[in-house]
């Protein structure tokens, strides 16, 4: 029975010649098919296996990543490319989607996930043709593509070097300064830009902190966060009230390191990044303190030091394509007034929720920082809607407008 097994896998092999394996791709052709080639050796790329079983029918199965001090699994993030896929209707079945997240079960696809394609990785759409098995945990979806070439995500990627272009493209703002205040596990720069008006005293100014993208998976934070930043140095009304009003201080990519690499929720270390954050006060299963938390909480400790302080502090995550809400995380009590001044700009919910080793507990517990988490979805909404990547630009300009009306109030 084995070798026979083993026949028939070599003949499937040589009929479809393909089989990707970390990033690595192969292709033969036959006189009736072009074999479809599968690759994901590029920034933020990730997928472990999939082959072309059959003509124009992929299977195979997202990389899972497993942490190093716990028993979290995590595995959702998948963005490939494949060639040779001009006026092909394709059909791709990925396996094994159910990991592990604080110990419990991570099961972050629904019927409702529609995974996105491009084919310039910028221009993405949905793919609609999806059929979830919820017993099975496998994903089935089809779609007729026009390009010979066609990249396919779990949702909008927003890559390291989209991340590099952004800080690129606003250096020599006047209202923009820029400081490297660390360097990931393999060297990789942790920005903090602060953005506000060099005119008005500081002293006047409420000073928000803004974080996002400790969690590869969660892109969608990167075009929330961009957002924001380019709304605050634009002419805009709103934004030079802001900058009048506020300091900004945000980290627009906390982990880049998982960011490149695609690597579900972990950094470098694999560790995930939003569970390292208490490390060094009440918490010794995770030590040592990862580059990416340490260096923040170095640049908190010497602000506050400096007699400076934090007046609110905002992180942005993605519930993935799970979730049909966004929501605001606080532990209890905490920012409970937010919301109603956000909710006038995007639809938000609050939730009091907390979660040991965040970012949002480290600010609120060891700094004494009022702070809570955005989950926003990478999916459809509550209307049906399915998200675009200019939905996450209205909630990023959004969140800014917002948070000055609320400092305005509280004068
Ligand atoms: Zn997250």
């Amino acid at each position: 029975m084995y070798s026979v097994r083993i026949y028939f896998f070599i003949i499937i092999i040589a009929f479809t010649g393909i089989h990707c394996r970390s990033g690595k791709s192969a292709a033969v052709t036959n006189n009736k098919h072009t074999a479809i080639t599968v690759s994901s050796d590029f920034d933020s790329g990730s997928i472990d296996t999939l082959w072309e079983s059959k003509p124009d029918f992929l299977t195979g199965w997202p990389r899972h990543w497993k942490q190093k001090s716990s028993s979290d699994n995590q595995y959702y993030w998948f963005y490939f490319k494949l060639e040779h896929t001009a006026n092909k209707n394709i059909t791709i079945k990925l396996d094994s989607l159910a990991g592990t997240y604080r110990g419990g079960p991570h099961l972050i696809y629904s019927k409702g996930t529609q995974p996105v394609y491009s084919y310039d990785q910028k221009n993405w759409q949905r793919i609609s043709d999806v059929q979830y098995d919820a017993r099975q945990h496998s994903l089935t979806f089809r779609n007729v593509f026009t390009a010979d070439a066609v990249w396919i995500a779990y949702a909008h990627p927003f890559s390291y070097e989209q991340g590099l272009a952004l800080i690129h493209s606003i250096t020599g703002n006047p209202f923009l300064n820029i400081e490297v205040i660390g360097k990931t596990a393999q060297e990789r720069d942790i920005h903090l830009l602060t953005i506000t008006d060099p005119g008005v005293p500081d002293t006047e100014k409420k000073v928000v902190f803004i974080t996002t993208l400790q969690h590869a998976g969660e892109y969608c934070g990167g075009y929330v966060v961009s957002a924001l930043i380019h709304f605050l140095l634009s002419d805009e009304e709103g934004a030079a009230l802001a900058r009048k009003t506020t300091i900004y201080k945000i980290i627009p990519m906390m982990n880049p390191d998982g960011i490149f690499h695609g690597i579900t929720r972990f950094n470098g270390n694999f560790e995930d990044l939003n569970q390292e954050w208490d490390d060094d006060f009440t918490d010794t299963l995770h030590l040592p303190v990862e580059p990416e938390a340490a260096c923040v909480k170095k640049w908190i400790r010497e602000w506050k030091s400096a007699g400076k302080t934090i007046d609110l502090g905002l992180d942005v995550h993605s519930q993935g394509q799970e979730g049909n809400m966004n929501l605001l995380h606080t532990p209890k009590d905490v920012l409970a007034d937010l919301t109603p001044y956000l909710n006038k700009y995007w639809p938000i919910e609050y939730i009091p929720m907390e979660f040991s080793g965040s970012l949002n507990n480290c600010l609120v517990k060891e700094f004494n920082i009022p702070a809570g988490t955005f989950e926003i979805p990478q999916s459809r909404i509550k209307s049906g809607a399915y998200l675009t990547i200019e939905d996450y630009y209205q909630y990023g300009k959004g969140m800014a407008s917002g948070i000055t009306d609320y400092f305005l109030k509280s004068r």
